[in-house]
């Protein structure tokens, strides 16, 4: 799909389409719009719920509690954030932080598959059920999925899904926390396991495909790691 400096290139694009996004109202109540953050060729991609108060503030996801729960579990298995790419199925926040509504989800989600294209990630842990759900274009709640990877295709590239709680709920239950905890150690080990199988690209027909393939030469911008 391109170099990494190319994709990398492309998702400082998309950046800047997403923060200037009105596909719905969210655009008139949000501070802006938090497009994610991290490293823009990470084999981990963490995709939450929707940026809370801080977050529509900082333009950064998971700058409150729950993000530094996300921080320290990450931290336990040897990992910081700029190893990971963070990002969330709504890049902007819903008022008093209720639920995403599935109009906005629909509105929003081709930024995540965009994101997912871009980044190349071997795993996506999906945080919660709205992440999953989309994710694993499944109803099946958190409760039964979390911490049992599932291949799917996503933004055209097969991945390992690995559905865990929302570190927000884990802040509420200690119980959850635990779970939480133990379905992030698995991590490292389904990290190296490596990508699931890709199908081969096609092909392209003609000298003119072909360049109309190839991505232009682009400068990086120093947006994203
Ligand atoms: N909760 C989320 O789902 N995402 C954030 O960015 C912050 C809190």
């Amino acid at each position: 799909m391109g170099t990494a400096a190319e994709r990398r290139q492309q998702l400082v694009e998309l950046y800047r389409e997403v923060r200037s996004c009105d596909r719905c109202p969210l655009a008139d109540t949000r501070i802006q719009a938090v497009f994610g953050a991290g490293n823009a060729n990470a084999d981990l991609m963490f995709v939450g719920e929707a940026p809370g108060a801080q977050e529509d503030q900082q333009g950064i996801p998971f700058v409150g509690r729950a993000g530094k729960l996300l921080d320290e579990l990450l931290a336990e298995n040897g990992l910081a954030r700029d190893d990971v790419f963070i990002a969330n199925v709504l890049k902007s926040r819903p008022p008093g932080n209720r639920d995403p509504q599935p109009e906005e989800i629909d509105a929003c989600k081709p930024y995540l598959y965009r994101q997912v294209e871009l980044i190349e990630p071997t795993v996506i842990c999906t945080l919660g059920n709205f992440a999953t759900k989309l994710l694993t274009r499944s109803s099946t709640g958190i409760t039964r999925l979390h911490g049992q990877p599932q291949e799917h295709q996503v933004g055209g590239r097969r991945v390992q899904i690995f559905p865990i709680f929302h570190p927000a709920a884990g802040l509420r239950t200690p119980s959850v926390k635990e779970k939480l905890r133990e379905d992030f150690a698995k991590l490292p080990a389904l990290l190296a396991a490596g990508p699931p199988q890709q199908e081969p690209s096609p092909v392209p027909e003609t000298a003119e495909d072909a360049a109309e393939d190839a991505s232009p030469a682009v400068d990086q911008l120093g947006l994203f790691g």
